[in-house]
């Protein structure tokens, strides 16, 4: 496999802190020899675990660059033992355009693993993570929210993974981190994902939805905070004590826990975030967009639980994912 063509300005095996970039040569119209420089922060201090946590794997998703930025700022190498790998916003370009894929390639991070040295920006991204960052990390904590499109529960979430060991230890980190919700995600579309990435490695690997629609509010950045603190806690890096608060654990059985829309329109939710449901309540409707005096198109719950996402913008299109429905576990 050829090197990677991004270097680090961070020494990653130098104790204390150290604020850099890993630069990507990207050239183009306005910069002939230019870079991508994408913002990373190292912290260390002697032996001990390392952990890598991201934000922006989708560009238009904010408590992860939110709380790594403030991790950053503050972080006190005297309370750690081992490193903290820092990296706010993984697809940067696509964070600096505030979409959820980069304005250069299209490319979609989190559908773009395991990457090429000699691929687009996204895939030599992507690549970077998969051979040089993950391979140093005992735990990824990768922080997601719905962006532009999606809301969401605030949940942390793991995977149930053929490594029943593994998924042990996911389960103690996700536990550690304490969001209101905890998920065990099925995921509709994983080729390429980070996440099956840094399983495959046989490291620890949490994320999470904590809300949506393009922003962050004051709850959910306490929660992405809090969260990324406990785990490091947790984990033996950080010096503290984990503060736990109650989670309500789900999961996702099967397909039918989401709800893709089969129309156009105009949406209209029925019942919000958090909402128990039964199989058969009326959810939403889809209205025509173009004239009064129409029936809507009413979209039922196809089994019992708990409204755990949801479409967001008040327009929808045929094919958006509409709803999703988690059960608690038992
Ligand atoms: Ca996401």
């Amino acid at each position: 496999m050829k090197p990677s063509p991004i270097s680090a300005t961070v020494d990653f095996d130098k104790d204390g802190v150290q604020h850099g970039f890993l630069r990507l040569p990207y050239s183009r119209d306005d910069s002939a020899w230019g870079s991508v420089m994408i913002p990373i922060t190292v912290a260390r201090n002697g032996k001990g675990p390392t952990a890598l946590l991201t934000g922006a794997n989708h560009g238009d998703e904010y408590e992860g660059p939110v709380a790594l930025m403030d991790l950053a700022y503050r972080i006190d190498p005297a309370k750690l033992s081992g490193r903290v790998i820092i990296v706010p916003a993984m697809n940067y370009p696509a964070f600096r355009a505030a979409t959820r894929t980069s304005p250069i390639d299209r490319g979609n991070m989190n559908r773009s693993f395991p990457g090429r040295p000699d691929g687009t920006v996204t895939e030599k991204i992507a690549d970077y993570f998969e051979r040089i960052l993950a391979p140093m990390a005992d735990l990824v904590v990768d922080i997601h929210a719905g962006g532009k499109t999606l809301d969401f529960l605030p949940f942390a979430c793991i995977h149930h993974l053929p490594d029943k060991a593994l998924e042990k230890r996911c389960r103690a980190a996700l536990r550690a981190f304490s969001a209101p919700y905890s998920v065990m995600l099925l995921e509709i579309d994983s080729v390429g994902m980070f996440d099956n990435s840094v399983e495959a490695q046989g490291r620890i690997f949490l994320s999470t939805e904590l809300g949506g629609g393009g922003s962050s509010s004051a709850r959910s950045n306490a929660i992405a905070k809090r969260g990324l603190s406990n785990v490091l806690i947790h984990a033996g890096i950080l010096k503290g004590e984990v503060e736990t608060s109650l989670s309500i654990m789900l999961d996702m059985p099967d397909g039918d826990c989401f709800t893709f829309s089969e129309h156009d329109g105009l949406f209209e939710i029925c019942a919000d975030l958090g909402a128990e449901v039964k199989q058969g309540d009326l959810l939403a409707k889809i209205w025509p967009v173009d004239r009064t005096g129409v029936a809507p198109v009413d979209y039922h719950a196809k089994r019992d639980g708990i409204l755990t996402a949801r479409h967001f913008p008040g327009l929808i299109k045929s094919g958006d994912c509409m709803l999703v429905i988690a059960v608690r576990e038992g």
